[in-house]
This record gives structure tokens, C-alpha cells and sequence, in this order.
């Protein structure tokens, strides 16, 4: 495209990173468009850590102390991957125990922190998750923001996959808590059903991304264009050239509304609670837990092994077989 088109997707994308912001319950802030969930909560982790120690971005890793980041030990493998990418290494994301939902402790995550703390290490973000990967658990925002307050942590939610139930009136209660995150994930091109890639990272900092990011290349970013250079969000980007990725976004709202969104959004969870109310009353199948989203959990029993003594042996052949192809009888 043209610099006289430029622009009109800088414009679309402020406008859908406000109406998301607004959507988490953020009256301001700041946001961009990531190729991807994993990107979005690198943005999260390097934003912490600029946060907390301005002299980051020009000095790198040396002038600081072993920084620790806690996440629950359900979150997304994109947190370690993040760690390594962003020199904070693997060994710094510290796990956080999770109920049997999958749901981090927060009497775990004080816990952690004091640890940490007693090592003269330094926490510097929490990652919470709303929308786990594999168990599809939320955990508690409200709690985590308290602890992230009080000790004054940087609290980034990854809500790559449970973010859509912030369009959802009657679901968005398993993100209460949400407007008071630091910075949030959440991928469109998940249950919203914008096509890949199409990931937003959201930030209530207003300041955070340019001043994190920015080195102010002179050729590109010239003060003197023809046009209005607010529009040159560029800078804040860590790529330099990037996709049109609110493009597909936009359109999709614009075509389908708040109100098809939210019904989308409803009926995929009404459709997950059907199956699982299904599978807990059909011979062969096994509900492991209540589901808190649509991802259900279940052990398929062949006829062969139903009757029989459940101990460890069991289960390690049981989990042999839902691997094979069986014969459905
Ligand atoms: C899918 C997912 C991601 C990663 O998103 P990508 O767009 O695949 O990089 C991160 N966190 C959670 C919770 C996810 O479900």
C-alpha cells in the first residue's frame, strides 16, 4: 500500500485496540497487533521488566538482579519460550501450584513471591491465565491483581484463547478482575474466529510500548510528512515492517457486530456444557471435571475395561488405548 493509505489502518487499528481496551474494562491505554499469542506475551514480559527497571532498554541484562517471573504451572509454553527469547532465561519463569481445575493458587503465588524474595531474587510479573490451554481454567484476576498490588508486580493476563468471553455479558464474569491487569493477551484468531494470525496485545500503560521499543529511526519516522505522523505507530512495534493483521479483524466486526460475536461466543459454551452433560451420562465415557470453557476432559473407556479395578495399572493401559484405534462396538 501506499504512505497515503498508511494511514487508514493505523486508524483501524487504534480504533479496534480501543474497543478491546474498553472491552477489558480499560477506559485508556495502548495496544498492538502481534503476529500471534506467543509475540503478545513476549510484549507483556518485556514491558514488566522495562517498567521496572527503566535502565533495561539501553543497558541490557547485566545491570540487573536474577528477575523471576511467576506463572501458574498450567500457563502456555509461550511464557518459557518468551523467558529465553527475551534473556530472562527458563529458569526465571517460577511455576505456581494450581487447584484441581487447573486455577493458580494465590495462597501458592504469596508464597513464591516471599521465596523468591528471601533469595534476593526479583519478581517482576505474574502471569495470569484465563483460558488455559488443556483445561480451559480462569485463573482468579481479583486475588492476583491484590497480591500484584501489593507487592507491586506487573500483572499480564494471557487470555489468548478465554479473552472472547469479555464479549460475552452473560461469561464475562470468568474475567472479572481483567481492568486491573497491567497488560493483556488475547488472540482473535481463537474462538472469535478471525483468521490466523491475528493476536492484540492491550496494555493500560499509555507510554509503555514506545517507551520500550522505540529507537526513533530517523529515516522512517521523519517528523515533516504529509500527512498527521500520530499515525506512525511503528515504533512501538518490535517488527519493523508488519501485517495488516486488524484488516480481517475489522472487517469480520464490522460485518458481524457485537451481537453475532457475543451469540458465538454464548452458544460455544452452552454447546461445551451439552457435550459434557452428554458424556457424563453415555456408557464408555468419563467426565473428568466440570468445564469452566468450552475444552472438555474426558477418558474414553473401551467395553473391555469397564467393569474392572481402577489402580495404577489400569490407568496406565487405559491410557494406552485411547492412543490406538479401537473398534467402537
Ligand atoms: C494459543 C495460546 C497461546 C499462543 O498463541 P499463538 O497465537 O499460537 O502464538 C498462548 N497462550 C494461550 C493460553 C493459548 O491458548
Amino acid at each position: 500500500f501506499t504512505y497515503e493509505v498508511a494511514p487508514v489502518f493505523t486508524l483501524m487499528e487504534k480504533y479496534v485496540v480501543n474497543k478491546m481496551l474498553g472491552l477489558a474494562g480499560l477506559s485508556s491505554g495502548d495496544g498492538i497487533f502481534c503476529p500471534g499469542g506467543s509475540i503478545s506475551n513476549m510484549y507483556g514480559l518485556n514491558l514488566a521488566r522495562c517498567k521496572r527497571f527503566p535502565e533495561f532498554k539501553m543497558d541490557g541484562m547485566t545491570s540487573l538482579p536474577p528477575l523471576r517471573i511467576l506463572a501458574s504451572e498450567q500457563a502456555h509454553f509461550s511464557i518459557k519460550k518468551g523467558a529465553a527469547f527475551l534473556g530472562f532465561g527458563t529458569k526465571s519463569v517460577v511455576p505456581v501450584k494450581c487447584d484441581v481445575r487447573g486455577r493458580m493458587l494465590t495462597s501458592e503465588l504469596e508464597k513464591n513471591i516471599q521465596m523468591i524474595k528471601s533469595k534476593g531474587e526479583e519478581p517482576v510479573c505474574v502471569v495470569a491465565t484465563s483460558g488455559t490451554t488443556v483445561l480451559g481454567a480462569f485463573d482468579p484476576l481479583c486475588e492476583i491483581a491484590d497480591i500484584c498490588d501489593e507487592h507491586k508486580l506487573w500483572m499480564h493476563v494471557d487470555s489468548a484463547w478465554g479473552g472472547a468471553v469479555l464479549l460475552s455479558k452473560k461469561h464475562r464474569e470468568l474475567m472479572s478482575g481483567i481492568e486491573r491487569a497491567d497488560s493483556l493477551t488475547w488472540n482473535p484468531h481463537k474462538m472469535m474466529g478471525a483468521l490466523n494470525q491475528c493476536s492484540v496485545f492491550l496494555t493500560r500503560h499509555k507510554d509503555m510500548l514506545t517507551k520500550s521499543h522505540s529507537t526513533g529511526a530517523e529515516y522512517l519516522f521523519q517528523p515533516d510528512k504529509c500527512y498527521d505522523v500520530t499515525f506512525d505507530t511503528g515504533d512501538k512495534s518490535v517488527q519493523c515492517g508488519r501485517k495488516v493483521d486488524v484488516l480481517k479483524l475489522w472487517v469480520m466486526w464490522k460485518s458481524k457486530g457485537d451481537k453475532q460475536l457475543e451469540k458465538a461466543v454464548d452458544n460455544a459454551l452452552d454447546c461445551a456444557k451439552y457435550l459434557a452433560n452428554r458424556m457424563a451420562d453415555t456408557e464408555g465415557f468419563r467426565l473428568l471435571l466440570q468445564p469452566e470453557f468450552t475444552n472438555i476432559c474426558f477418558w474414553y473407556i473401551p467395553p473391555s475395561m469397564r467393569n474392572e479395578k481402577e489402580d495404577e495399572g489400569w490407568k496406565t493401559r487405559l491410557s494406552k488405548t485411547n492412543r490406538l484405534k479401537e473398534k467402537r462396538v
